[in-house]
């Protein structure tokens, strides 16, 4: 087990209470890190032309029954 941790933040000596950040405050920054980065991607990776695309093809589906 490795003991000397370090805040992937700050860099300082991680605590355990915290681990593997040193503080309260570096794990709520990571956390909010993580979440706009998780936030960002669906919304980049869906393309208004694809939606358009499954409309249009569910719309050509119905139409011809
Ligand atoms: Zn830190």
């Amino acid at each position: 087990m490795t003991k000397h941790n370090h805040c992937p933040i700050c860099g300082q000596p991680a605590k355990a209470d915290h681990a593997p950040f040193c503080s309260r405050g570096c794990k709520d920054r990571d956390l909010l890190n993580w979440l706009s980065d998780g936030y960002r991607l669906p919304g980049a990776s869906i393309d208004p032309d694809d939606a358009e695309a499954a409309q249009s093809g569910l719309d050509t589906g119905q139409t011809r029954d």
